[in-house]
């Protein structure tokens, strides 16, 4: 593979491994183990000195790593490390580097699962764990301290999409010796330059833009090779959060048409926000890639396009927001994002239902945001049919 392959490249043929057969699509090795020649051949492969070979599917199958390696090259990334699903990625990060009496700064505004995390089970453990607003410079610089072990965010924060400034909380955590950990999936690996920007972990969850059309759950731990095979692989190969080989081919198939997907799919975010800018119906149309957006400088700077998710926020509150779901006909009412089909969710009374209101309010969860996923669809036939269902509400 060579390194100066441009992305679209990269993510067709990087880390590609053929079978004695030379087979044109990947190969699903659905094998949980390996067989060894000889007794002394297993002995061999079991030294930590020993030949770099498959021994076990929980730490290392033919079909995953040309899945960690197609995306480590895709991200810029020294490698990789897939997982079962995002939280796993999430969760198997945080735990292999973090122990009783580290210190965690994090942004406030996470996706529920990974608050859970960080403040129920990384607590449980004795990390000590503080959230800030993730837009605040200041707020980062003064809750990161010198015995701060890791910096958590999501560069785009669900379902509000305000922006982490990557580069400038690397910088703070930097100087204070933590390291970045960031939850990249709202930016996709398509728009991603964390690593470039200074993060040193990245992580995404698959079951979105990867494999995009809702099929399968995954994740994937990126950073560098001391990192994932020094600590993030004997934490996962001991506990068993690994990629099953038939998700990783998945995964792989999702690499190869994900840049014109994603692409596509942010094209009509972009033409969709601009058409529903100052809708009577309408409280606020909230996307990055609109010139209105209090971060759009960063969000070009940071990803170069404004992503595939766009939010609404109706100004009937709860029951004009409903109206408005069940009057859609081309989007589905769900909680994916990064698929093919457009997808609507109210995150207030779902994937944030259980957060006090008091956490809503400070987050900007009101009764009348709607999160919609931009699919794959003509934009014009998602205009018509928001507009339709905006009206007489
Ligand atoms: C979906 C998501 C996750 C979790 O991923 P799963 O594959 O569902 O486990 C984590 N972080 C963010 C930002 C997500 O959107």
């Amino acid at each position: 593979m060579s390194n100066d392959w441009h992305p679209r490249t990269k993510a067709i043929h990087a880390g590609t491994r053929r079978s004695q057969y030379g087979e044109v699509s990947e190969a699903i090795f659905l094998t949980q183990g390996f067989v060894y020649e000889t007794a002394e051949h297993a002995e061999a492969r079991f030294l930590e000195s020993g030949p770099d070979e498959f021994i076990y599917a929980r730490y290392g199958n033919p079909t995953v790593a040309m899945f960690e390696d197609r995306i480590a090259a895709l991200e810029g990334a020294e490698d990789a490390f897939a997982t079962a699903s995002g939280m796993a990625a999430v969760s198997g990060a945080l735990t292999a580097m973090l122990k009783a009496g580290d210190h965690v700064v994090s942004a406030r505004a996470l996706f529920g699962s990974c608050l859970y995390v960080l403040e129920d089970v990384l607590a449980r453990f004795g990390v000590e764990v503080t959230l800030v607003d993730g837009t605040d410079l200041a707020a980062w610089e003064a809750a990161i301290r010198p015995d701060t072990k890791a910096v958590f965010f999501e560069s785009v924060s669900n379902p509000t999409l305000q922006l982490v400034d990557i580069k400038s909380v690397s910088e703070l955590a930097h100087a204070q010796g933590a390291l970045v950990v960031v939850d990249n999936v709202f930016a996709t690996p398509e728009f991603s330059k964390a690593i470039a920007q200074g993060a040193d972990v990245v992580i995404y969850s698959a079951t979105k833009h990867i494999d995009g059309q809702g099929r399968a759950l995954g994740g994937v731990i990126l950073g560098t090779r001391d990192f994932i095979r020094g600590t993030v692989e004997p934490y996962m190969k001991h506990t068993g959060g690994s990629m099953s080989p038939f998700t990783a081919w998945v995964m792989l198939k999702g690499l190869e048409t994900m840049s014109l997907r994603v692409r596509a799919q942010a094209a009509s975010a972009q033409t969709i926000a601009e058409a529903l800018q100052g809708h009577e119906a309408l409280e606020t149309v909230i996307y990055p890639g609109l010139a209105d957006h209090p971060q759009n400088a960063l969000a070009l700077s940071q990803m170069g396009a404004g992503g595939t998710v766009l939010t609404l926020v109706l100004k009937g509150g709860k029951d004009a927001a409903f109206k408005f779901l069940n009057a859609i006909q081309v989007g589905v009412i769900s909680n994916n994002l990064g698929d093919a089909k457009t997808i609507l969710t109210h995150p207030a009374t779902t994937t944030h239902q259980r957060l006090p209101q008091d956490q809503k309010d400070l987050l900007g969860i009101a009764p009348g945001l709607v999160r919609i996923s931009i699919g794959l669809e003509d934009p014009q036939d998602l205009i018509a049919d928001i507009r339709q269902a905006l009206t007489d509400l």
